[in-house]
């Protein structure tokens, strides 16, 4: 089976989102079940750079008429091969992967044509792909060229790893995308007067994918389907929700090298002393007795983080300690900054981007919060899991298909909260203070539930290879 992974991120090279995560470890999963699953990004510097021996094996004169483009392949730092897409007129300036807007339909247009040439006719290798998976907006052209240009083609599956995020751009631009004009209607490319890439891709992939069982089913419904719910309520038949995983290889708190003192779900006192060195770390009191609640997380709307904000009082009051380490929303950030301020010793706020500050903190955090309006998958609380800090969450998309809450003696490995609401946060702020305080072997024996269950890799990407299978035997139907 040869797999085609086509997006705009990958860590640890470019990171915005959890996409990044999962663009690293699908492939490398997929590969271990022995698929040749291989991943193609534009050719941005911090990808660039993490290839010094690729050669070229795919070139085109003058793509979307931007230039000469050319395909080094190259390989990760975990031995899967990565297609980068050179062009130096798109791709030759930093700006991130989802900034220079003006010309992001072009920058993403000519990566979802190489992808699909490539994937159809082969590198200079002559390998071609079985099927083409799509992630997100930036991909979504891809499963459209090859729809339209017919003729025998490589399967193609469009995931949503969010569908805030849709590409649309003035549906003028159609023509500078070599896409015919009739790909601009309702049953193709056009959505509300413009030409999203995430519904060309949802409209032309042969099946359709998100991060989530729960996921899959809220954006059929208006509420979380962003506009695009008629046609995935139409498609729910090709609609496939599979849950992330973790990347076992990165985030295992017995081999961590962020932490100084790695622990394992029988060696649980060593978290312990982990948590007062986050204190140490973070400038807040060293205590053990107080609950420690904390915050990994993009500030923006979609996290909910404005609906704990109101809550940080009485949570300090509870006798528990707050920190977050997030980047955003400047609103956010000065709100979080002002709250550390206030209180000394007791809240704490990262402003920024800190890889092994996150792993210390699922590491040494009681309690991860996450009140997410929508959250398609998340990984915050999976790793939370692993590193026996119990998340607090709402119960929406990834976060209810693996959170449940401590009412349930059996299963509990965490709290749950319904409505969009901060007193209902506050609820639940204040049940987990009371269990932390009540009944530490309780808490013990959650913290070890959590850690034991498994989220690796290896389920969903063999739930992806059973899909692909399906995919190539029936010949997409
Ligand atoms: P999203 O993709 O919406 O941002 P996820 O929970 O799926 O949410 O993934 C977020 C990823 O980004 C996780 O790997 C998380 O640890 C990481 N992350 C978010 N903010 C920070 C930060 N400020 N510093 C370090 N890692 C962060």
């Amino acid at each position: 089976m040869r797999i085609l992974a086509v997006a705009a991120e990958l860590f640890p090279y470019l990171k915005v989102g959890g996409l990044a995560d999962v663009m690293a470890a699908l492939p490398k999963a997929l590969r271990r079940l022995g698929a040749d699953a291989r991943v193609m990004l534009p050719a941005f510097p911090e990808i660039r750079a993490a290839l010094p021996g690729a050669r070229p094996v795919w070139s085109h004169p003058d793509l979307l008429r931007r230039g000469p483009a050319t395909v080094l392949l190259g390989e990760t730092g975990d031995g899967v091969p990565l297609y980068a897409l050179e062009c130096p007129e798109l791709f030759g300036e930093d700006g991130g992967p989802y900034g220079d807007w003006p010309r992001a339909h072009l920058r993403y247009g000519a990566l979802g044509w190489a992808a699909a040439a490539l994937a159809r006719d082969g590198d200079g290798d002559g390998w071609t792909a079985d099927i083409l998976h799509a992630h997100d907006w930036p991909a979504g052209l891809a499963p459209a060229y090859l729809a339209l240009a017919g003729g025998p083609r490589p399967r193609t599956l469009m995931t949503i790893h969010n569908i805030a995020y849709q590409g649309a751009f003035p549906p003028a631009v159609l023509g500078e995308l070599w896409l015919p004009p009739e790909a601009y209607a309702v049953d193709g490319a056009e959505f509300n007067g413009s030409l999203s890439f995430l519904k060309a891709g949802l409209h032309y992939a042969d099946r359709l994918g998100t991060v989530s069982p729960t996921y899959a089913e809220e954006i059929q419904h208006p509420a979380v389907g962003r506009g695009l719910e008629g046609l995935l309520a139409w498609r729910r038949g090709q609609l496939a929700g599979i849950l992330n995983g973790v990347d076992t290889d990165l985030w295992d708190p017995a081999t961590d090298p962020h932490l100084i003192l790695p622990f394992d779900a029988s060696t649980l006192s060593r978290r312990g002393l982990g948590k007062a060195a986050l204190q140490m770390e973070l400038g807040l009191q060293e205590d053990p007795i107080a609950p420690l609640f904390g915050v990994v997380s993009r500030l923006e709307e979609i996290k909910g983080l404005d609906l704990l904000l109101p809550n940080l009082e009485a949570l300090l009051g509870q006798g528990a300690q707050f920190a977050l380490l997030g980047s955003g929303d400047p609103v956010l950030e000065e709100a979080f900054r002002a709250a550390a301020k206030a209180h000394p010793g007791r809240v704490a706020a990262r402003i920024g981007y800190d890889e092994g500050l996150a792993h210390r903190m699922f590491a040494g955090l009681d309690v991860l919060v996450v009140p997410s309006r929508s959250e398609p998958c998340g990984l915050t609380q999976m790793y939370a899991l692993r590193y026996g800090c119990l998340p607090l969450v709402r119960e929406t998309g990834g976060l209810a298909d693996t959170v449940v809450d401590a009412a349930d003696p059996l299963r509990g490995n965490g709290w749950l909260f319904g409505p969009e609401d901060p007193w209902e946060l506050g609820l639940a702020l204040a049940r987990a203070c009371q269990f932390y305080r009540e009944d530490p072997a309780a808490w013990t024996a959650l913290q070890r539930r959590a850690m034991a269950a498994d989220h690796g890799w290896d389920n969903s990407a063999r739930r992806y290879l059973d899909l692909f299978r399906s995919l190539v035997g029936d010949g997409g139907g």
